[in-house]
């Protein structure tokens, strides 16, 4: 049982509570009052900390976790050549084991507690398996998204003249080898729909295809497996090839399974669609600001769209929710500030984005009834913030604590499932100097593979896909 904590429910019923007692059987929530008489249970002192619902991120790709600050000045055009291009392919599977349940980890320090992988690291059967096992052993709820995508067919070191035929391939149909090892992974890592981690699909780049047939017949077979959700990047661009949401909407393919990630340029008519359709949007909020767009986050919840917040890829900012509702935060007064130069407008408040990175984010992937808010019944995912450190003290309002103050130092307990992960700020059972040891190791195979792979003929490739102009 939490005892003394400032609890924040999120659950838009209750009350928040000053000082209030929250007490877990199990996996679920029991109790959450002023008060409770419990005298059987073990008591986490909670006093002087704020308690919200874990954080509930909808995208990231957890496989580029070793990446960390690879390098910080790209435009998407770099981010596709090397990334999706050349470091995927310097991956073996025990980087990509590593990389997921550190990934994982990193997310848990900080208080998440779902999260959806957006996994298009899938070289091969071996890397497959890696990742699923990296993953489930994190403890972490989510929906694991298997990735469609078509990586690139080449080993480091191989003739460069191989190239050229391999880069044909890239975003080639769904081939009939994805097709049987997603089917293989759904059956043996996620075949329980009620698991603590459910399966998804992270389809190929639809936006990047000259029509939508092949993006029909890919959808089509995805939903057979019955994936929770279905990851879409989308919208990232002005001038992609693809209208992926009017095509959906046209055919009567849009659908509540639907998680569109990005969405910077959809027009409101698309987004109008989405709302339609129960589907939902996830912002990456750092990483849209790198690549040029104001978030859709001001312009789909006055919609009346559900919102959610990811954050991607971690190669050029940390891995923690925190960074992501600032700069939320902050983009959003900026934007409501622009659309009314004339007038004074009061400044968007903290709890819309705690809500946004909560329970909204729990609906967004369809967990909206066992996670995202504190509420009994529900799965008890949480964290608990100090609010008695330097730089936060004396602590006025609480969310104003977590959003604008908070940081992955402060989260001194975080729960999933019921289970203590974190405690005292220090993950549970986790010897750091040992797992940071392997990820140097992975760090140093990973930038020796990549060394080896001719940059210029990738890039073309990919700019030939955004249609963008590579001779300056
Ligand atoms: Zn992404």
């Amino acid at each position: 049982m939490f005892k003394g904590a400032t609890i924040l429910t999120m659950d838009g019923k209750s009350a928040d509570m000053p000082a209030g007692d929250l007490l877990v059987e199990g996996d679920r929530i029991a109790a959450i009052a002023p008060e409770l008489a419990v005298d059987d249970a073990e008591v986490i002192d909670s006093t002087g900390m704020v308690m919200c619902p874990g954080f509930v991120d909808t995208h990231r790709h957890t496989w580029q976790t070793p990446l960390h600050g690879v390098r910080t000045d790209w435009n998407l055009l770099d981010y596709m050549t090397y990334i999706r291009g050349m470091y995927c392919v310097s991956y073996e599977p025990e980087d990509a084991e590593l990389a997921n349940w550190v990934g994982a980890l990193e997310a848990l320090d900080s208080g998440i507690t779902t999260l959806v992988d957006h996994s298009h690291l899938q070289l091969s059967a071996a890397h497959s398996d890696a990742l699923a096992d990296g993953f489930l052993r994190s403890g972490i709820r989510g929906i694991y998204c298997y990735g469609t995508y078509r990586n690139l067919a080449y080993q480091p070191g191989q003739p460069a003249q191989d190239l050229p035929g391999l880069l044909r391939e890239v975003n080639g149909p769904l081939n009939a080898w994805h097709k049987r090892n997603a089917t293989r992974i759904r059956e043996k890592y996620f075949p329980d729909d009620s698991a603590r981690v459910r399966f998804g699909i992270a389809s190929r780049e639809f936006e990047t295809l000259p029509e939508s047939a092949s993006m029909l017949k890919e959808l089509r077979w995805a939903r057979s497996l019955q994936p929770a959700r279905i990851s879409i990047h989308v919208g990232m661009s002005a001038r992609e090839p693809l209208n992926v949401i009017r095509e959906l909407h046209k055919v009567g393919e849009m659908g509540s399974d639907l998680l569109f990630i990005h969405g910077n340029h959809l027009a409101d008519e698309e987004l109008q669609m989405t709302i339609d359709a129960g589907a939902s949007i996830s912002s990456a909020i750092e990483i849209e600001m790198t690549y040029g767009a104001f978030p859709v986050v001001d312009r789909f919840t006055a919609m009346g769209g559900q919102s959610s917040l990811g954050i991607d890829a971690t190669i050029d900012f940390g891995g923690d929710m925190f960074g992501q509702m600032r700069a939320l935060l902050n983009v959003w007064r900026l934007e409501r500030s622009l659309k009314n130069p004339r007038k004074m407008t009061r400044k968007v408040h903290q709890k819309k984005v705690l809500e946004i990175a909560t329970v909204r984010g729990a609906e967004a992937i369809g967990l909206g009834g066992i996670t995202g808010s504190l509420a009994v019944g529900k799965k008890a995912d949480l964290l608990l913030l100090r609010t008695d450190a330097l730089g936060l003290a004396p602590m006025w309002d609480p969310y104003a604590a977590i959003v604008s103050y908070g940081q992955s130092s402060l989260v001194d307990t975080v729960m999933v499932d019921g289970r203590v992960v974190k405690r005292h700020g220090r993950l549970l059972g986790i010897d750091w100097p040992t797992v940071r040891a392997s990820l140097g190791r992975s760090k140093d195979n990973i930038r020796r593979r990549f060394s080896l792979i001719p940059e210029q003929p990738i890039r073309a490739r990919w700019a030939q896909g955004f249609r963008i102009d590579i001779t300056d």
